[in-house]
């Protein structure tokens, strides 16, 4: 996707992508931002990849289209070109390392050689050496040459410790960028890729070795209104408290993320259902219990709820049929109320 529009904007069509991509952003009352306008030449470039159609998605539900949201759409859509930028300039840089220190380490082989010549050659000197005064010179020329092969050293020592900072830095670098693209950038909680990829790699763990693996999917209660009343801003101040007590209550090996706009998902790896359900109540009093404030105006914003929905991986069951069943849940939980959390059906004959 990314390369078939990367393409487009180089090519005679460019500026008719782009006009439509501005009156598409008008016509939704979405702010041309530089991210929103990389989503929508994405989203016009190729309306049918799974970019196009999450855009499509949102766009129907009649939510704001909201920055947190186009941060969310790039973390998951878009970080391979960003990433893989980054490991481009990484990679040239640990090259010239690479050159460099290649150099230094030649110099100094040449050095030794040179050094192990004179050596030798002070050897056959001062065998035929007739008198002090030309072993006098002999030793002269010995103690030069070390003192030579002494500052190369050094230099090379120096040469490959700068070398170890910059590759240290590197490496620290990457497991920045590593950790950006997995992580939301407004709530800090894992992004959707991350939860993909963990949910992925549990579900098959559990299959291939056994082991329990529970998934929660948790929805803030009319969401949507409370944007529509507050504003933006207090809307993602709403989803960074939900995420700060997910946070809070997800140590490892549990796993919190930020699913989609106003979804969070949390993974209990090995607990059973009770504990879970447990859990989830005490997640669900505990986000109900605090009366937030608008910070701008000190305005009383009520409780915030939640409802959710959860299940326990059957034996054989893919992530996405799990992750079905917990949304199964979590909308049971909103049909009956809301502030509630459901468990999924457990037994095969149950979800019939
Ligand atoms: P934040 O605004 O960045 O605040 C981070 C943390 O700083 C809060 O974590 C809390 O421990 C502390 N903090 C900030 N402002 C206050 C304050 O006025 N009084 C007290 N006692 N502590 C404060 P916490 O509580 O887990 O909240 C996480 C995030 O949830 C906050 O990030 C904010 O975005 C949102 N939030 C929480 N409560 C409210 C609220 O009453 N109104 C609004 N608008 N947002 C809130």
């Amino acid at each position: 996707m990314t390369t078939q529009v990367e393409t487009t904007v180089r090519s005679p069509e460019a500026y008719t992508l782009a006009h439509r991509a501005v009156d598409a952003m008008q016509a939704a009352a979405v702010w041309p931002t530089p991210l929103n306008f990389e989503l929508w030449l994405h989203y016009l470039g190729d309306p049918d990849g799974t970019l196009g159609q999450e855009i499509s998605r949102l766009l129907a539900t009649g939510a704001p289209f909201t920055d947190s949201t186009a941060e969310m759409l790039a973390a998951e859509f878009l970080p391979r070109g960003r990433l893989s930028e980054e490991i481009r300039d990484a990679g040239a840089m640990l090259n010239r390392e690479l050159a460099a220190v290649a150099g230094a380490i030649d110099k100094a082989r040449e050095s030794q050689a040179n050094y192990g010549h004179t050596l030798a050659d002070a050897v056959d000197r001062m065998a035929s050496a007739g008198d002090a005064d030309s072993l006098g010179d002999i030793v002269s020329s010995l103690a030069d040459a070390t003192r030579r092969i002494r500052r190369h050293t050094a230099a090379l020592e120096r040469r490959l410790e700068s070398s170890n900072r910059e590759v240290t830095r590197l490496r620290d670098h990457m497991e920045q960028v590593r950790r950006d693209a997995m992580t939301d950038a407004l709530t800090n909680l894992a992004n959707r890729k991350a939860f993909d990829e963990h949910l992925l790699r549990l579900c098959d763990e559990a299959e291939s070795m056994g082991g329990s693996i529970g998934l929660a999917i948790i929805d803030i209660d009319h969401f949507k209104r409370f944007n529509d009343t507050w504003g933006h801003q207090t809307g993602d101040q709403v989803l960074r408290y939900v995420a700060s007590v997910l946070g809070r209550v997800s140590r490892a090996p549990r796993i919190a993320a930020r699913y989609g706009g106003e979804e969070f998902a949390l993974i209990f790896p090995g607990e059973t259902a009770g504990a879970i359900e447990a859990a989830l109540n005490a997640i669900r009093e505990e986000i109900a219990s605090r009366a937030l404030r608008r910070r701008s105006t000190n305005d009383d914003l009520g409780a915030v709820t939640i409802s959710v929905g959860f299940g326990l991986r059957r034996p054989g069951e893919t992530a996405s049929q799990l992750l079905t069943r917990a949304d199964e849940a979590l909308y049971a939980s909103k049909r009956s109320g809301r502030n509630k959390v459901t468990a999924a059906a457990q037994a095969v004959s149950d979800a019939a």
